[in-house]
């Protein structure tokens, strides 16, 4: 029969016989246990006592409202293992949970867990086991604990979150001041840059800088346009000597290229085969486009990291940053290279390259007085092409202007280093030779002579007929101490050297001296 226990009153009566343990439950009630019953009724929790052989002894009536029982769940004489499949029934807590319970309570250890009532009450659970043998076990309704707890936890979280956003945020702040920081200095650099040369080296370095856990190389289109050279690097050992165009996806789609392993793209056949295992594949590509004209490439590799498998995207504001430093190098290059061309029409001619008169006499005049200092003495060669207006008349200007290039590239390829070779205008040639003596002078002249006599030019499949040249040489200090008493002297000389015949080298006689004629065969 069901008796609920009275509220207000421990209940320790048996509620029929619980498979044969019930029978044994013999209920005392002195005074002090009154008061005890007294308290434990009236306490805040639940309280239920299971006997040594895990039948309910006793509960208290609270624990019907906190384990939310109806008056039939739970009597004294019950069995712990019902009571224990009725709440895992119910969805209080798992089979497993049950299961943990039942071994703490044979192994007489104290253990506490929560459950979570029908209503969603969660009721805190702590068993501790008695000395006389069974447990006390107590049930505390933590609902609203517990809510705080997940409540403080988000809000531990979310203040976690809004730190580290903030850090980023500030981290952020820090490169980008750093960033424009190195771009300007770089534009600082890079305007003060007077050739190509000290430009490459500027970049180099700071290139290094800029992207200092990255690797890269600066290529620069070479003059023939049909491979780019590798100008600088930074990270890496051994740059590339040179690259075609068409390996590269940057330059042959005219824009950026971003390669990302994992991304449905190609990579660059001149990346491909300098993969390292420090790099992960991830790069950039940019183009170098000056005045409209694409001068060179910019490529950067970025560095493995322990990604612990696929490497994340290039970031961004990375990749922003090496697109305005690739700006930057641009201009610069555009730059210094409008500037080589400014000084090239100024000081060179442009059908054969070679320096022109102006700037031929501005060196004399340095390389003069330096000479002077250093008492060294300095050779001057006048050359002139023989009956040049005959072969322009038979053959026709453009073979004209062909030979005329031939005599440049020989005498460029024979004087070189210290020496200044120069078109005077026609087909007049100068050459400067410092710190050479009258009589060396003489023999490189003879054996420039030699050399274009010997030359065998073809234009239009036909071979054209040799050109010779005459020349004079004049020396600092025996025929003069200025560009133009030299250059009076040396000319003289060829004047010789043609009334002489032509084809044939004179050397210029000292005031008190005399002509020596190289003659040619
Ligand atoms: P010589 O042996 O006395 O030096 O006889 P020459 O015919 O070489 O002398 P001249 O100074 O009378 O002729 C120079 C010729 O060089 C005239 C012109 O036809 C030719 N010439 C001058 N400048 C150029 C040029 O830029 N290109 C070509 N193809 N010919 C040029
Ligand atoms: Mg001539
Ligand atoms: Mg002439």
């Amino acid at each position: 029969m069901t008796t609920p226990a009275k509220s207000g009153s421990v209940n320790m009566e048996p509620k029929g016989p619980p498979n044969g343990g019930g029978g044994d439950v013999r209920p005392i009630r002195t005074d002090t246990q009154d008061a005890i019953a007294e308290v434990i009724d009236s306490m805040e929790q639940g309280v239920l006592v299971w006997s040594e052989d895990a039948i309910c002894e006793m509960h208290n009536q609270r624990v019907f409202d906190v384990l939310e029982l109806g008056p039939d769940d739970l009597h004294p004489g019950m069995r712990r293992r019902d009571f224990l499949s009725m709440a895992v029934a119910r969805g209080e807590f798992d089979a497993d949970t049950a299961a943990k319970a039942e071994k703490r309570f044979d192994q007489l250890a104290p253990f506490s867990f929560d459950r979570v009532m029908p209503s969603g009450a969660v009721v805190a659970t702590t068993a501790r086991p008695k000395k006389s043998g069974g447990f006390v076990v107590t049930f505390t309704d933590v609902t609203e604990a517990r809510r705080k707890e997940v409540e403080l936890e988000a809000q531990r979280k979310k203040s976690q979150a809004a730190e580290v956003r903030a850090n980023e945020a500030l981290a952020h702040e820090r490169t980008r001041k750093q960033e424009a920081r190195g771009l300007s200095q770089l534009d600082e650099w890079l305007q003060s840059c007077k050739s190509l040369d000290e430009l490459l080296l500027i970049v180099g370095k700071f290139l290094s800088r800029l992207f200092e856990s990255s690797a890269g190389e600066l290529y620069i289109y070479s003059n023939s346009r049909d491979v780019l050279d590798g100008a600088c690097s930074w990270g890496i050992e051994t740059p590339k000597a040179h690259i075609q165009p068409d390996e590269c996806w940057g330059l042959r789609r005219g824009r950026l290229y971003q390669y990302e392993k994992g991304e449905v793209n190609f990579s660059c056949n001149h990346v491909s085969d300098s993969i390292t295992d420090d790099f992960d594949g991830r790069y950039l590509c940019i183009p170098i486009i000056a005045h409209g004209d694409t001068v060179g490439l910019l490529h950067i590799r970025f560095a493995a990291e322990d990604h612990g498998g696929d490497a994340p995207p290039i970031p961004a504001e990375r990749v922003e940053f090496a697109i305005r430093c690739s700006e930057r190098i641009s201009l610069a290059i555009a730059n210094v290279k409008l500037r080589d061309e400014l000084r090239d029409q100024s000081t060179k001619d442009p059908l054969t390259g070679l320096y022109n008169r102006r700037y031929f006499l501005e060196l004399c005049r340095r390389e003069l007085s330096q000479s002077e200092r250093h008492g060294q003495s300095i050779g001057l060669i006048s050359l002139d092409a023989d009956y040049f207006k005959k072969f322009n008349d038979t053959h026709g200007h453009d073979a004209g202007d062909l030979v005329l290039r031939s005599i440049s590239d020989v005498m460029m390829e024979m004087f070189s280093g210290p020496e200044t070779v120069a078109r005077f205008g026609g087909e007049e040639f100068s050459i400067l030779l410092p710190d050479t003596t009258p009589e060396n002078a003489l023999e490189r002249a003879e054996a420039l002579r030699q050399k274009i006599e010997s030359n065998v030019l073809r234009y239009d499949d036909r071979a054209l007929p040799k050109v010779t040249i005459s020349a004079g040489v004049a020396s600092f200090p025996a025929n003069g101490t200025s560009p133009q008493e030299l250059l009076r002297e040396a000319d003289r000389a060829l004047y010789q050297a043609k009334d002489g015949g032509r084809n044939r080298v004179v050397l210029a006689e000292p005031p008190a001296g005399q002509a020596t004629a190289g003659k040619g065969g």
